[in-house]
């Protein structure tokens, strides 16, 4: 396939499947003790290590500013010196040489917050609680370009690739499609959302987490709508690899709180993945979704994702039930 991002598409990916390397062996790490502890320390060290390694493979290409969740400030402090070690440790595990100071360096790379013609953003573990819980998350990338997300990329090493039993990368390129490849190298598959027109018949998915999407309303909005299964409940940007996969037909991401306004970071490589694969992606009162305001979604309220048919039933569903 031939597009104008071929070379941000390489070294977005080779970007994404290398911190994903770090994420794995930061997992299958964590011990029973430390999640009975509520020990949050394995998710920090491999967020600040992600986060490293795709903004040094990004800026060894690219002088494009990067809009990513993390900053060094809490690794260059005093306190923060036996933490750092830790995450050098796990750079270097993979192969990637550096000091402590390189890899604060290269996590500050990260570190733009306003908007500008053409950057990329980057949450280097969307889904932190299901990581510590050995679940879904993912390491998620994306380019904007005047405003628009060109590339967008979602490593998930826990979800499974179209029928294989590695994990998976969603990938897209505005105008060509939506695909995925396993995490660690092998053939692509297109991706395509479902054809579901009736919405009883419809699935939809949600976070795990009720403090970050609504389930109570999302629980009235299935009802409405006649829908009887089980919402499927899952991590990180795993949601939009799901819709755009053609394995549920709605993501619904619903208000917790009036001030609350999400991240361009949780949502813009997703939103490209599933848009190429048929979907319509809109905030919860059925405006597209603005990445022209910095790091956050400013003027949009929540997510959501359908395949297309379902999507002005959702919408009106969700008026019925007074979400703003
Ligand atoms: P998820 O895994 O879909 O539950 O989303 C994880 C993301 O939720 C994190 O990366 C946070 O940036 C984001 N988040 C934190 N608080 C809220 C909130 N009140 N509403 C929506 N998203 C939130
Ligand atoms: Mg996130």
């Amino acid at each position: 396939m031939t597009h104008p991002y071929e070379n941000e598409l390489a070294v977005g990916l080779e970007a994404v499947r290398t911190a994903s390397k770090i994420c794995q062996a930061v997992q299958s790490g964590i011990s029973p003790e430390s999640l009975e502890k509520k020990d949050k320390s394995p998710v920090t060290i491999a967020d600040f290590a992600s986060q490293a390694v795709v903004c040094r493979g990004i800026r060894a290409a690219f002088s494009d500013p990067i809009i990513g969740e993390e900053g060094s400030a809490e690794l260059r402090a005093d306190d923060g010196a036996e933490f750092l070690k830790r995450v050098v440790a796990e750079v270097n595990g993979i192969g990637i040489d550096g000091s402590g100071d390189d890899i604060c360096d290269w996590i500050d790379e990260g570190s733009a917050k306003e908007y500008s013609d053409r950057f990329w953003t980057l949450d280097p573990i969307d889904g932190t609680k299901g990581f510590l819980r050995g679940e879904q998350y993912a390491v998620a990338l994306a380019l904007i370009v005047n405003g628009k997300v060109e590339v967008g990329l979602v490593a998930c090493p826990n979800l499974k690739d179209v029928g294989g039993s590695d994990g998976t990368v969603c990938v897209a390129v505005r105008g060509h499609g939506a695909w995925t490849v396993p995490l660690s190298g092998g053939d692509s598959t297109p991706s395509k959302v479902t054809s579901t027109t009736d919405s009883s018949a419809a699935r939809f998915c949600e976070s795990v987490e009720s403090g970050h999407s609504s389930h109570g309303h999302s629980a009235q909005i299935a009802q409405i709508l006649g829908m009887t299964a089980d919402s499927v409940r899952l991590d990180s940007q795993a949601k939009y690899a799901v819709v755009g996969r053609g394995e549920a037909d709605i993501y619904l991401r619903l208000p917790t709180r009036p001030n609350y306004r999400e991240k361009i970071w949780d949502h813009a490589g997703g939103v490209l993945f599933c848009e190429e694969a048929g979907a319509t992606v809109t905030d919860v009162t059925g405006k597209p979704l603005e990445f022209t305001h910095g790091f956050e979604l400013a003027v949009n309220r929540g997510v959501v994702v359908t395949n297309g048919p379902l999507h002005d039933a959702v919408i009106a569903a969700i008026k019925e039930v007074g979400i703003s």
